[in-house]
């Protein structure tokens, strides 16, 4: 690894930690999950080390609740599986242990160090152009914290004294709300451009700054993302805008020029009209996201597809159009060929983006608000997607106002109600014209 020459970067070679007793720091037992707590005590009376690490610490210093609660261990995978009868060894990447509870999975792994230490171990570390492919190299807890990602990621709560060691100046960062990158960022972003990703949905999550030696790569590094696989960029962008502050990540993205690689085709669209309903379509439906997230309501990744896709969609569907084709084959062919296209770069399982297409096509249904259509459509399983990107689409512009109200109180009325909206003049019946028997006999011959 190449060493910083800036002060302020963090010196790798720095061994021994900060330490902050349980009197000075705030985290409390009662906050830490009950089975993460029995596998650190499990491991700390088979006389191994135990920590808990990463975003745990991290957020239970901040007050904030954590998402998951990480434990490392000196502990090697092999050990830890058969301290614990209920322990499943995973990962190719990296081997980590799952140690089950009914509901509940801790995961434990292993001191890692950093790539350069790899001669002094048993295991290997590929590294291709930079990147690395596979790290199971184990190491100490010093080299551990050194091959972290930020700083405030890199804090371990020892469970045999309850205080925290810190090894890279989290503390201090902590402090002063700054995400900074341990080591040369470049190099780090090089070896995993994903932590670029990382940096953005910390900065949003957390509202730290993100320091200036540790963003400056950010701007020109982007490509580094098309080597990442899809399916891991998938489950990065379900982490970025299911976090509950998607609108401000969608704006560093975009500002760190990262959006590009997730969405190539949504970022064209957007490019081409700054100010216009693209932007403000997509800002609604991020808004609207968190505002659900953050009031404990479901989101579906199709949701979020649809809409990120929707202008590549719709401008190729009017294309199509001009070219002659009908409205539905249109916008099934235009939301076939943009999907076919994006999970290039992420790969959006089928089971989503089937419901993706659904969501597109069920648009047209709304224009249909009388006789039996309205109430079929009603009891369809994508109805309420369907409705809320209707509504999403009126709130940013397009002339739909008046049915997404219609259809809003369509649902609210009672069945009576619901029958005279969608009650249809009898329409005279068009006299049929009787046709003139001609009998045989009439046949001339
Ligand atoms: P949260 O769980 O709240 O999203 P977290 O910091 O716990 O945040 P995880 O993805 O759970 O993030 O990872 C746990 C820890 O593993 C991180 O805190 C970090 O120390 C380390 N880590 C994860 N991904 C990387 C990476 N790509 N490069 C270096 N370190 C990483
Ligand atoms: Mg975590």
């Amino acid at each position: 690894m190449q060493v910083g020459t800036q002060q302020d970067r963090i010196e790798p070679t720095k061994t021994t930690p900060t330490v902050i007793s349980r009197s000075e720091h705030c985290i409390s037992r009662a906050e830490i999950n009950e089975n993460a707590l029995k596998v650190l005590y499990r491991l700390k009376d088979m006389g191994f080390k135990a920590y808990l690490v990463g975003g745990g610490v991290r957020d239970l210093l901040l007050g904030r609740e954590p998402k998951d609660f990480d434990v490392v261990t000196d502990a090697r995978p092999e050990q830890i599986r058969k301290v614990f009868r209920n322990c499943r060894l995973i990962g190719r990447r990296f081997r980590l242990a799952h140690v089950y509870f009914k509901r509940d999975v801790v995961e434990v792994a292993t001191f890692r160090a950093l790539l350069e230490h790899d001669a002094t171990t048993d295991e290997d570390a590929e590294v291709q152009d930079g990147r690395i492919i596979r790290d199971n190299v184990y190491g100490t807890i010093e080299e551990d914290a050194l091959r972290r990602d930020f700083t405030v990621n890199s804090l371990y709560y020892d469970i045999r004294n309850f205080s925290v060691l810190d090894y890279t100046g989290a503390i201090q960062d902590l402090h002063t709300g700054t995400l900074r990158f341990i080591g040369d960022p470049e190099t780090r972003y090089r070896e995993d451009p994903v932590r670029m990703l990382r940096a953005v949905r910390f900065a949003a999550k957390l509202g730290f700054r993100i320091h200036p030696d540790t963003e400056t790569p950010m701007f020109t590094l982007g490509h580094l993302l098309h080597d990442v696989p899809p399916a891991r960029l998938f489950d990065e962008v379900l982490k970025l805008f299911h976090g509950g502050c998607a609108l401000q990540t969608f704006e560093l993205l975009r500002h760190y020029g990262l959006f590009a690689w997730l969405f190539p085709a949504t970022e064209q669209a957007l490019a081409h009209e700054e100010q216009g309903f693209p932007l403000t379509f997509v800002a609604k439906a991020l808004e609207n996201t968190d505002k659900r997230i953050n009031s404990g309501k479901p989101v579906t990744p199709a949701f979020l597809f649809a809409v990120m896709l929707w202008e590549p969609v719709r401008l190729l569907a009017q294309r199509l159009r001009e070219q002659g084709m009908s409205e539905l084959p249109a916008i099934q062919a235009a939301g076939h060929e943009v999907v076919t296209d994006h999970v290039k770069y992420t790969a959006v399982p089928r089971r989503f983006s089937v419901g993706v297409r659904e969501i597109w096509q069920l648009q047209r249904q709304f224009r249909f608000r009388s006789g039996k259509k309205p109430l079929h459509f009603l009891s369809n399983p994508r109805f309420r997607a369907a409705y809320d990107f209707l509504c999403l689409r009126a709130s940013a512009g397009e002339d739909l106002n008046e049915a997404c109200e219609w259809w809003t109180r369509f649902q609210e009325v009672g069945s009576a109600e619901q029958r005279k909206m969608i009650h249809r003049e009898p329409t005279r019946p068009r006299r049929r014209r009787r046709k003139t028997k001609i009998s045989r006999r009439h046949v001339p011959a």
